[in-house]
């Protein structure tokens, strides 16, 4: 039986690493006209990759060995993990499953043209219908329980309304108040506004950092692409992408920040659960705890740039007019906008703040899903103060509606808690300043290799953060982080 579990394993694997291959592929290098018949093959490959899943033979060694007492730790774990993810696809015909695959495909379409045109009307029916069908399917799967709380579960396991809840009231009652103090005090100057940052330039800078960050080509790669991601083909093949603006230098650095955060995660699971579902199923929540943690936590901070700055200045000579706090002011400036990804450290959780919401309030029926664009620029007006001009701005700017990905978008927030969490941690156990400093990065890097990294999923995102931290997940951590640095730096 464990031999045949294992064959099965090892053909996953296989399907997994060329799906994978070829979205990086298509994702980076690959040639416009080359999607078509690039498509059609990974639509079969996903197929076949999803029938092996569904085999009536992997069905029975997964429910038999559920009850095998005899298996190790790690084999009793990838079989729970398992048991999870054919718990999703549980009393969904195969006509079910691909023709919500297909109206994702057509939603995506949808969104898109909205977008080219500017109406969300385009859009809309398919929205609804999505919501529709979501709410269908996760009944017939847990007909006892309440959908958002089982979407909520499925990207991150132990997570339901309650507890987000409580998280984001905190959010609420305390950042809030900060960023409309902030919007009334004294602007920090934009320093770096109108330079020119030449593009070959800024590659060989991202070289520099990503050797600060040890992200070496012996695991990784560090492609471009329109949006800035993470792959993992495999614990060493741990790929990054980032963009690059003329105009703009801080978008490809904290691109490659962050998804250096995800990289060596997963490039440093430790070999006995490497490459197969205990590194697949890290949580949505832990793993962009990581990216901010790099990118936010240590990469905006001083100690960081006391290193890297002389860098930048020697790369682009008019920066040596600017100094090193001014710098560092500059890239820890925040000010209320409207879109998400461009939003900094701490008005970002509001605008998760505001999807959460809506998606709770779509599933319990609190909020007319027929009014949707407008619940939206409510709240955006509620919680950060501006008017939202249209609806590119608006309900139109995030792709996951489209991909049914109700429940996801609170990970990000958690992410960025959890984040603060393990920092201030790691800040009682190691001198991350000097570290910074010192160009010593590979130590915090190991440090999080122990605590973190090397677990991947053997444990709950709970027990993650508890084994991390010494304590359960707390948002007062993140809450704490935001006020003091943005207090201080606003000197409000
Ligand atoms: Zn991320």
């Amino acid at each position: 039986m464990i031999n045949k579990f294992k064959e099965y394993e090892f053909k996953i694997s296989a399907y997994e690493l060329a799906l994978t291959t070829m979205n990086f592929d298509a994702m980076t290098v690959a040639p416009k006209l080359s999607s078509e018949y690039r498509n059609e093959r990974m639509e079969y490959l996903s197929g076949e990759y999803y029938s092996i899943f569904t085999d009536k033979e992997f069905v029975e060694i997964i429910e038999n060995l559920k009850n095998d007492n005899s298996l190790d730790f790690i084999t009793k774990r990838k079989v729970e993990l398992y048991d999870q993810f054919l718990n999703k696809t549980k009393n969904i015909s195969k006509e079910e499953y691909t023709s919500f695959e297909k109206l994702k495909m057509d939603s995506y379409d949808a969104w898109e043209k909205a977008r080219k045109e500017n109406d969300y009307k385009i859009y809309e029916p398919f929205l609804l219908k999505l919501i529709e069908t979501s709410k269908k399917l996760t009944l017939k799967r847990e007909p006892n329980k309440d959908v958002y709380n089982v979407l909520l579960s499925d990207y991150e396991d132990g997570m339901d309304k309650e507890k987000y809840d409580e998280f984001f009231n905190l959010i609420k009652e305390e950042i809030v108040p900060l960023i409309k103090k902030i919007t009334d005090s004294k602007q920090i100057k934009n320093q770096l506004e109108g330079y020119k940052f030449p593009l070959n330039i800024q590659k060989e800078y991202v070289n520099d950092i990503l050797s600060y960050l040890r992200y070496t080509d012996d695991f990784g790669v560090c492609a471009t692409s329109i949006h800035p991601f993470s792959s993992r083909l495999s614990k060493n093949d741990a790929r990054i992408t980032t963009r690059y603006n003329e105009n703009d230098v801080l978008d490809s650095i904290f691109s490659v920040i962050h998804e250096v955060g995800h990289a060596m995660f997963e490039h440093q699971v430790a070999d006995e659960i490497a490459n197969g579902i205990i590194h697949n199923s890290i949580s949505m929540g832990t793993h962009e705890s990581q990216s901010r943690l790099f990118e936010n936590c240590l990469g905006r901070s001083k100690a960081f740039w006391e290193y890297n700055y002389p860098i930048l200045q020697n790369k682009f000579d008019f920066l040596k007019n600017i100094s090193l706090d001014e710098f560092v002011n500059t890239i820890n400036i925040s000010k209320p906008s409207l879109i998400r990804v461009d939003a900094d450290e701490l008005t970002y959780p509001l605008h998760i703040l505001i999807r959460y919401e809506l998606e709770k309030g779509i599933f319990d029926g609190s909020v007319d899903i027929n009014n949707l664009s407008n619940e939206w620029n409510k709240r955006v007006k509620e919680y950060l103060g501006i008017d939202v001009p249209n609806d590119l701005r608006g309900i139109l700017q995030d792709i996951h509606w489209s991909d049914a990905s109700f429940g996801y978008f609170p990970t990000y927030a958690l992410g960025s808690a959890y984040a603060a969490q393990i920092f201030n941690k790691m800040k009682q156990e190691i001198d991350v300043d000097s570290l910074l400093r010192n160009n010593k990065y590979d130590e915090i890097n190991n440090w999080l290799k122990e605590k973190i990294h090397k677990n991947a999923a053997l444990y709950s995102p709970k027990e993650i953060i508890l084994k991390a931290t010494g304590e359960e997940f707390n948002p007062r951590y993140y809450v704490d982080y935001l006020k003091n640095k943005f207090s201080s730096l606003y000197n409000i």
